[in-house]
């Protein structure tokens, strides 16, 4: 139990003490936790060792997980039996489907959280982990030889050293460290060493090893986060009320409810800057080393210093979120600000609905080291350290969901070597960890890295409601990280939607049967003769509730999973259709690419990056192309097109 922590943590430590493991986990943030929970599902002895015990699954900024994009990640880590989906539905306070007036392809699951519920989630889940030993420390060093003959790279880890001088060894380690890499803290002019408010940096020594020791590409990025106000000082009543979904949907494929009822949700507020914020960012900025030194900041969590400075005249967004069922403080999103302390008062209070707030703790800017993932395999190993893997914040992403998913891989990959298994990837065609793995290797990064589902060329596949499908039956057959539970509920929901599939496909009519049928759907003339219940469940007006109370006998069987299925129905013409291109690529694998193809004047839809790689490289045949980093499923697919038309 929680309140047994300190035991627990203790006793850990005499064992880490003497014990060899098979994964270290350095960092108990996003990635780190979900690297060691996964380590040890897959099979592995495993230690997560983090500066302090208490802030083991902290919510460093935003109090929220989710999102378009990111919740789909959410869904995946899920999937693969993580953690982070059921911890936001413990811990949920706000729930809501973003993106809704577009497809459910794109929909982002999100929440509210309440901080103090998610941490607690995390640290018990941990705690009850089988074959996971969590230790309170300060890692220095890593523990380094050469490689040995027979092994790829230059070196082979062997475990860490940590701030107390003992030394723990392993088979393999996974690096966490968020911002903590040479962290440094900025507000106002003050600058100060830190990965995060009350927390201090990574030692030197890890920076050290990692750059002098193994060669590895380092550079710095930077991010803020804003102050956090006290609720009760500010005019709610000035700000547009956002009210959450009536229904809450949880993260899980597990759960069908959230701890949080529907309500007792909170409700999150929508305000915005006025000319007066303007005004303080200009005045103040001389005393604001942070945006001095770049006004441009990161493009995806800008700081309203860099928003303003940007877009001189507009008026920027401002959420007000709660930050727990009890908290007394509100999230102010989208003021991130590192000006001196009374400055952000004076800013703030430019706003209607904040003219009498009081700030509780300031805003404040991190700058920290982070490694260039290109360096990395797809398993999100160090290419020239055996047994060194990295996730998270360290490889140049932002944002929880980023590192939790890479965690979890970075986990799995580690506990697979430690154990003589091989390597595990995940494709771009299969899931957003696999777009975002294989991005950050095969691109690496120029500024904090965000998830979107733009960056997804297989989207309308790659869906939140699928999840479960894509992932938890390879999790369990061929990763071993996902439970034998999971594993039967997933069967359990492909083979229903197989049946119910089937039995909408084998409902066929004739079109004029069908407007008897359903006389309020506009079933058109266009359409063929004969329609079968899959097709007619595609028209925008039918729902799978209306097809079942029509044919009771053979679609009620599968009302639970009426959703989904109408989900499936909308996209499975385009799924299919993608499917058939995937396996057409496998297919023509061997197809010559003519040596004389101007790249940089193919009249297909290519970018920039694309045409320059394959102008470089000129690969010989299709599978080589699609073996080169950096090619996307979509490139090759127009490729294919290209040099089918052309021959
Ligand atoms: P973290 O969550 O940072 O966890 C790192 C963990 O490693 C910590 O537990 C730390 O104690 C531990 N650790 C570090 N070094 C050592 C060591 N040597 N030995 C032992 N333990 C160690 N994300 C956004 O998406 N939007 C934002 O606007 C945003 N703003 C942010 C502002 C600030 C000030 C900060 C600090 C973070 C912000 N983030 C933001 C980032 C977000 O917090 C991270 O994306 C996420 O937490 C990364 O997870 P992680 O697991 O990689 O690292």
């Amino acid at each position: 139990t929680l309140q047994s922590f300190p035991v627990v943590v203790s006793r850990c430590w005499s064992q880490a003490a003497r014990q060899r493991y098979h994964v270290i986990v350095v960092g108990g943030g996003h990635a780190g936790t979900e690297a060691a929970a996964a380590a040890a599902r897959v099979g592995a002895e495993t230690l997560l060792v983090s500066q302090k015990i208490q802030t083991i699954g902290a919510l460093s900024c935003n109090p929220s997980l989710g999102g378009v994009g990111k919740g789909q990640l959410v869904k995946e880590i899920d999937a693969l039996d993580g953690l982070c989906g059921r911890a936001g539905d413990w811990a949920g306070i706000h729930f809501s489907i973003l993106n809704r007036r577009k497809g459910p392809a794109v929909w982002g699951p999100r929440a509210q959280l309440d901080r103090q519920h998610y941490r607690e989630f995390i640290q018990s889940e941990l705690l009850s982990t089988p074959r996971l030993t969590l230790l309170e420390g300060s890692v220095e060093e890593l523990l380094v030889t050469e490689a040995k003959p027979d092994e790829p790279g230059q070196h082979r880890v062997t475990g860490i050293r940590l701030a107390n001088g003992s030394q723990v060894s392993a088979s393999s380690v996974v690096l966490t460290t968020g911002t903590f890499l040479s962290g440094s803290l900025f507000v106002g002019q003050n600058t100060m060493p830190g990965g995060r408010i009350g927390d201090a940096p990574s030692s030197a020594g890890l920076s050290h090893t990692l750059r002098e020791r193994l060669g590895l590409r380092t550079g710095r990025l930077r991010t803020g986060t804003p102050p956090r106000i006290v609720k009760e000082s500010v005019d709610l009543s000035l700000a547009v009320l956002h009210p959450p979904d009536g229904t809450p949907t949880p993260f899980s494929f597990l759960n069908k409810h959230t701890r949080c009822k529907p309500e007792e949700q909170l409700p999150c507020h929508l305000t915005y800057t006025t000319p007066g914020v303007e005004k303080v960012v200009k005045e103040s900025l001389h005393l604001n080393c942070h945006i001095q030194q770049d006004t441009k900041g990161p493009r995806y969590c800008p700081s309203i210093e860099s928003r303003v400075l940007r877009f001189p005249g507009r008026q920027h967004q401002v959420w007000l979120e709660p930050e727990g069922l009890t908290s007394e403080l509100l999230y102010p999103q989208g003021l991130s600000m590192t000006m001196p302390p009374e400055m952000q008062l004076s800013l703030i209070r430019e706003i209607p609905a904040l003219h009498r707030a009081e700030i509780h703790t300031p805003g404040y800017g991190v700058q920290y080291d982070f490694v260039c993932p290109t360096q990395l395999s797809p398993a999100l190993q160090v290419k020239s350290t055996q047994g060194l893997f990295l996730a998270g914040q360290i490889n140049g992403t932002t944002g929880y969901e980023e590192a939790a998913a890479q965690g979890l891989w970075a986990g799995v990959n580690a506990a697979r070597q430690a154990l003589s298994m091989p390597a595990v990837t995940l494709s771009r065609t299969e899931s957003y960890i696999g777009v975002l793995i294989d991005d950050l290797v095969c691109r690496g990064v120029t500024e904090p890295y965000r998830m979107f589902t733009s960056r997804a060329e297989f989207r309308t596949a790659l869906r939140p409601d699928n999840a479960d499908l894509r992932l938890s039956l390879k999790g369990f057959e061929e990763v071993g990280c996902v439970s034998s539970e999971r594993y039967q509920e997933a069967l359990r929901v492909k083979n229903s939607l197989g049946e119910a599939l089937a039995a909408l496909q084998d409902l066929t009519m004739s079109t004029h049967k069908w407007r008897k049928t359903l006389p309020e759907v506009h079933i058109s003339d266009a359409k063929a003769a004969v329609l079968s219940g899959l097709a007619v469940l595609q028209y925008n007006q039918v729902s799978y509730q209306m097809l079942a109370s029509c044919f009771p006998d053979v679609l009620r069987p599968f009302s639970e999973f009426s959703q989904r299925l109408k989900i499936e129905a909308v996209y499975k013409p385009h799924c299919d259709h993608q499917k058939k291109e995937i396996e057409r690529i496998q297919k023509e694998e061997n197809m010559s690419l003519p040596q004389d193809i101007d790249y940089f004047s193919l009249p297909v839809s290519l970018s920039q990056e694309v045409r320059e790689i394959l102008d470089r490289v000129r690969p010989s045949t299709l599978g080589a192309a699609t073996r080169l980093q950096g090619i996307t499923p979509a490139a090759i697919v127009h490729l294919l097109n290209y040099v089918t038309h052309r021959n």
